[in-house]
């Protein structure tokens, strides 16, 4: 892992900062939120996408650094212009364990994404936060509906789901290394939070305090096609790839719990690798009798925000406010008040 000290000292020689991403996932929402706060932005992109950041006038990137694909970040060109990078979903997938050694500064922690590789740690984290979990399940103790998710599967993508140790050997074989989980029945709920070492909004935790900007459903192909299928007599087996997503709001009664699960999220955090900071989602379940699962936590922006305003993010910023723009506003208030390098590693 790229040392904290030298991060400090890389920070400690820019004069002002620029927001910087890989042109993918939410790009366009960093950019134009940056915009919005009147922060400068990079876009590092491949020939193939440009066209398309081109395109959005008020969310294209002051410049670009264009790369030959997105598992090389040109780091000396980003410090060399004072650059923070975002992450984000695409970031991570493409750069992988190397994020741990760029001499870059990131916004948030990258003592996080240890947790977030590792399906057991991050069900250690989640446990530690006192979050309620799905069971995990070793293939002999299948007892009914479980998901078996496959080592670095992405966004859902190869899912499967038996009923039974007999099924599970048969469609996977006895040496995978899965994780399977009882499979949770009921409404899925993405919910966006900052944590904020500056807020009027939000509840307090042990380093700052953490927002609700907004809560989200993926649509899940074919999960969530399942009655059309039925509809036209097909029969294929259920997936769970991510195609989209829809706004959601939540009862209000729920509301004290997930805020409490935010804050739980955010305490640990501190414990087990020094904070979170910004923006991350606890991925939910919501069950009939309204037991809240929780099945991951992503300790970045999740593309759940594009959808950009949310009632939440108007309860706590006013009007036409983003999780683009709450970045661009944190990091600039962190500047002001010297605090960068305490949420940027
Ligand atoms: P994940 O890769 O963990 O984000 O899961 C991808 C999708 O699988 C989720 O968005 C859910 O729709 C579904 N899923 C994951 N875990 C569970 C679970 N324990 N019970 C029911 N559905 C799940």
């Amino acid at each position: 892992m790229f040392a904290k000290q030298e991060l400090d000292e890389i920070l400690s020689s820019y004069k002002d900062f620029k927001i910087a991403t890989i042109c993918s996932h939410s790009a366009l929402q960093i950019f134009n939120g940056a915009r919005e706060q009147g922060v400068k932005t990079i876009g590092i992109c491949t020939e193939r996408s440009r066209e398309l950041y081109e395109s959005f006038p008020y969310a294209k990137p002051d410049e670009f650094i264009m790369v030959d694909d997105y598992t090389g970040i040109p780091v000396d060109e980003l410090v060399e212009k004072e650059s923070i990078l975002i992450p984000h979903g695409s970031l991570v997938e493409y750069v992988g364990d190397k994020i741990d050694d760029l001499a870059i500064p990131i916004f948030g922690n990258r003592g996080s994404l240890v947790y977030e590789k590792s399906r057991n740690k991050m069900f250690e984290w989640m446990h530690r936060s006192g979050l309620r979990t799905p069971r995990v399940l070793k293939p002999d103790e299948i007892d009914g509906p479980s998901i078996v998710k496959f080592p670095g599967a992405k966004g859902g993508k190869g899912y499967i789901v038996v009923h039974t140790p007999e099924e599970y050997y048969s469609l996977v074989g006895e040496d995978a290394k899965t994780m399977v989980q009882e499979f949770i029945v009921g409404v899925r709920a993405y919910v966006h939070y900052f944590h904020s070492f500056s807020t009027p909004a939000g509840y307090k935790t042990s380093y700052g305090k953490v927002e609700m900007l907004g809560i989200d459903r993926r649509m899940e192909s074919n999960a969530d096609e399942i009655a059309r299928q039925l509809s036209v007599g097909a029969k294929i087996p259920i997936s769970f790839t991510v195609m989209g997503n829809q706004p959601l709001v939540l009862r209000e009664s729920l509301l004290p719990q997930y805020m409490d699960m935010g804050r739980g999220v955010c305490n640990s955090s501190k414990e087990l690798f020094g904070g979170i900071h910004g923006p991350f989602c606890i991925e939910t379940i919501v069950t009939e009798e309204l037991e809240v699962y929780a099945f991951e936590i992503s300790a970045r922006i999740v593309a759940g925000t594009n959808l950009l305003e949310s009632p939440y993010s108007r309860y706590s910023h006013g009007p036409n406010y983003t999780t683009g723009m709450r970045i661009a506003q944190e990091l600039k208030n962190a500047a002001k008040a010297g605090k960068l390098g305490d949420i940027v590693y």
